[in-house]
Order: C-alpha cells, then structure tokens, then sequence
C-alpha cells in the first residue's frame, strides 16, 4: 500500500471542541492554527463546524485555499512581496514592521479594504517581535495614521527560538505594553494574544493574567499536549494522526555492515553496535516524506535508520507475526505530521 496518513476526524473535533471550551472557561479566544496539517479542508471543515474565533496559518498559500466563513489569520510576518495576497487572502496578520505595514496600508487601499493587524512583541524568545519600546511607540504613532490599517491586538511569540516559558511575570509584559500604548495614543486595544500551546500550562493552572484575551494554538489541538513542559493534556488524544507503511523486505541480517565505513545516503558520518543478528524490516516510506526521529514506534521495535525512501526497523522483538506485505501503524510527532502533509508521496485517509 502507499504510505497513508489516517486522520481521526471526530478526535480531532472532540480535541477542538475541548480547547475552545476551555478557552472560553478562561476568557479567552482561540484561533485554531492549521499549518501542521497543511490546512487540509476536511479538516478545516471540522474547525468550520465547532466556530472557534479564528482560523490561523503561517503560509498565504494555505489561506488563500481554506474555504471558511471564520477570520483568517496569517501568523508569519508577511513578506513586503506578497503583500497584495495577504490583503486579499488573510483578515488580520501578525506584524513587526513598520515598512511591511506601510506596503499592507497601500494594498488595503487600492483593495478597498480595512487590513487588521497584530503588533508582535518579542518578551525575550528572539524570533519575531518588536524588541525596545521606543520601536514600539514610534511605529504604533506611525501606524494610527495609516488610513487602511487598524491596529486590533498585541500579540507574543515564546517558546519558539529561545524556549522561553511563559510566565506570569513574562506575560505580564506584555499587558503593561498595551495598557501603556492606550494611555500614550488614547486608543483602544482589543486584542492580546498571549502565545501558542506553550501558555496552556499557565490556562489550566488559572494563572494567565487576566489582560490575556487570545491564544493560538495548534501543536496541542493535533497532540493533546502543551508545549512549555511536554505535558499530555487530560481529556485528550494524542493519536488523531496515524501512519501507515508497508513492509517491503523482511531478512534477518548482522547488526553492523560489513565493510569500511564512510557517510550514509544523506553524507551523516555513522557507528553500529553489535547486537548480533536482528530481525530487520524495510517499509516504503523514507526521509522524502518523514525524518525518521518523528516516527513513534512500539515499544518492542527500534528504527534502525532512513535513507530517501527506505525506513529500517529492528523487528527483533515484535510480538506478533509479520511478513513481507503487512503494514505497520505509527503515532507521530508533531515534526512527522507537518512533513507527511507535505509530502506528495503519502496519501490522507480519513476515518
Ligand atoms: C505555529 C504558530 C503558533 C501555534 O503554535 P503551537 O505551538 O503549535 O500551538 C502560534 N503562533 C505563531 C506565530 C505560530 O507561527
């Protein structure tokens, strides 16, 4: 069979239908982030169904295709040369400068449209994000005469680059930044996006600072997992994506090539240890389409390795009976579903 991803589409809605209440619990909206699966429709349809407040992507391309009635919002800043799509394709995007927010003003304009934005502060996480505050006033001042533009929220980014944990103190930053940009501009900000499944730890501990009004989250939606400690989350699943792979030779062989030893098919210098002879199966899937390190075997297999389209397991100790024609099934990690829905070579299933 083809290399097949099975999507669990009513754990995934149960997974959806939890977070949204207990964001709600918690005063919170939620933006429903589907970049790791590519924004596939189906299940963007699931997503349509249980209405969180936002739909959100980091690429333009997935936007442009998801079908929703739901804000679409484009999370990674935009490049000053798509501008013209972002104002077509997204409603909000997420922001750091003042020379992109200029270009988006123009576009909106020749668009007959009003572009909402979110201003990204970096609280110390070092990926995107207005740094010093004076950039922060100086832009906000320059932004409030943009005709097309409307400043809707601050927002922050952490446990990204720098694994930064968010923290009362950490979050508490960024509330201090609005309340002092109301007060300097007589302006009202509406939104605050207090990051992503990182921050779920503090939501649940009910220590998020009440200025916190948004979340974005995706790895815990498809994972059930909050991101700051890798917690699984309770009343969660964390295998609504599943692999499927065939088994394409079934040999037992030493555990050590014969041989000088130089680099792999993908130039990594390699070591062995001798464990004897294994029991080692090949399966039709290989680097093309997933990096082995986020495939999650069964306790009694081990991956050996992976070249371009070749995964090796140690099948040794496997219970059950296998034979050259049989699949096995895999959870994944969050790195494994991003790169299988981008693969061409693996088809969806959905169950
Ligand atoms: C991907 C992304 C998210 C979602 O992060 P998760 O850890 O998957 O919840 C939130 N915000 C931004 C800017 C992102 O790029």
């Amino acid at each position: 069979m083809t290399p097949t991803v099975y999507v669990d589409l009513t754990k995934f809605k149960e997974n959806l239908l939890y977070l949204t209440h207990q964001c709600q619990k918690h005063h919170l909206s939620l933006m429903a982030v589907t970049k790791v699966f590519s924004a596939d429709q189906k299940l963007i349809d699931v997503i349509n169904d249980v209405e969180p407040a936002y739909i959100a992507d980091s690429r333009i391309d997935n936007l442009k295709q998801i079908e929703t009635k739901l804000p679409k919002v484009l999370l990674r800043l935009p490049a000053l040369s798509e501008v013209e799509e972002v104002v077509q394709y997204a409603d909000i995007s997420l922001n750091s400068e003042l020379k992109t927010i200029k270009a988006l003003n123009e576009s909106a304009e020749k668009h007959g449209k009003i572009h909402q934005i979110i201003l990204m502060i970096d609280l110390g996480d070092l990926r995107e994000g207005i740094f010093e505050k004076e950039e922060l006033h100086s832009v906000v001042k320059k932004l409030l005469t943009f005709s097309h533009i409307k400043l809707l929220g601050l927002g922050t980014n952490l446990t990204c680059y720098g694994g930064v944990i968010p923290t009362v103190d950490v979050l508490n930053k960024l509330i201090q930044h609005k309340q002092d940009l109301e007060d300097t501009f007589d302006i009202t900000i509406q939104l605050v996006s207090g990051g992503n499944s990182s921050s779920l730890e503090l939501m649940f501990n009910n220590n998020l600072p009440k200025g916190i009004t948004n979340l974005r989250l995706g790895e815990s939606l498809v994972l059930g997992r909050e991101t700051a400690y890798g917690k699984s989350l309770k009343n969660m699943h964390s295998d609504i994506f599943t692999l499927e792979a065939e088994i394409i030779e079934l040999k037992n062989k030493p555990s050590v090539p014969i041989g000088p030893i130089g680099m792999n098919a993908l130039g990594e210098k390699v070591t062995f240890e001798d464990k004897g002879i294994q029991k080692r199966a090949i399966l039709n899937i290989g680097r093309q389409d997933i990096n082995h390190t986020n495939i999650i075997v069964p306790n009694n297999i081990s991956i050996l390795g992976s070249s371009s389209d070749h995964l090796l397991l140690d099948v040794t100790h496997y219970k059950k009976p296998l034979s050259v024609g049989d699949t096995l099934r895999f959870k994944l990690t969050y790195g494994g579903i991003l790169s299988l829905f981008t693969s061409k070579y693996v088809r969806r299933s959905y169950v």
